[in-house]
């Protein structure tokens, strides 16, 4: 590995360490459950959390670099057992330099349920624009439930994908990025949620939802910083 390649990987340990404790802090994570990876760019290489390892004791030394295989690169733990999805939607989707996995409890629910979340909120809209989608079903260890996350981004505004009776998953320009997604997604199942046990959901139109969007995606925010990562 040159310097250069090994400083990156230095900073990526650091930063996926340090967004793991942001599942926690967003109440989006259980006991050793969900995971966030980074892409190394330039470089056929993630960085991961290790399987089973406490989020308290999760560290940058201990993070787990893997190939875009799935295979381990450097770490002496076993990685997470979502790898092979990451590394999935790592070779399927080139512009994708994160990705997050939870099954954060508002929003499983509506994968439980099998049910996308229609957008009923102007920030659904500027985030998501339009529903969260659905995902198949797939059966963790191969390569189907990264196929099920690949095949109903791709394409789609959204990125965030509830796969049906198992939970979330995210993605984004970066982890930070996917993160953000993670909880974005939460916050919006939770209201949508609520939504309904209030009332019926009022529609919102498709030119409206297409306007936020692109003002939020393309305007919003400071001169300069990606409204996608504040
Ligand atoms: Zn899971």
């Amino acid at each position: 590995m040159s310097p250069e390649l090994g400083a990156e990987v230095t900073r990526l340990r650091e930063q996926v360490a340090t967004l793991h404790s942001e599942l926690v802090r967003y109440g989006l994570v259980a006991w050793t459950a969900g995971n966030v990876s980074a892409r190394v760019p330039g470089a056929d290489l993630m960085v991961i959390k290790p399987s089973g390892v406490s989020y308290d004791d999760l560290r940058p030394a201990n993070m787990i670099v893997c190939d875009l295989d799935g295979a381990v690169v450097e770490g002496d733990l076993s990685p997470s057992s979502d790898t092979a999805a990451h590394a999935y939607v790592y070779r399927a989707m080139p512009e994708v330099g994160g990705v997050v996995h939870t099954h954060s409890s508002y929003a499983t629910a509506w994968a439980a349920c099998g049910e996308s979340i229609p957008c009923h909120l102007t920030a659904q809209a500027d985030e998501f624009g339009g529903e969260i989608p659905v995902g198949p079903f797939a059966l963790i260890g191969g390569d189907d439930i990264g196929k099920g996350i690949v095949a109903t981004l791709s394409g789609h505004r959204s990125p965030a994908v509830l796969m049906r009776n198992h939970g979330v998953f995210t993605i984004g320009k970066d982890a930070r990025a996917a993160v953000k997604a993670a909880v974005m997604c939460e916050d919006v199942a939770r209201t949508a949620h609520l939504a309904r046990t209030l009332g019926r959901p009022v529609p919102m139109a498709r030119e409206d939802i297409d306007s936020l969007y692109d003002r939020y995606q393309n305007v919003y925010g400071q001169p300069g910083a990606s409204s996608a990562t504040p």
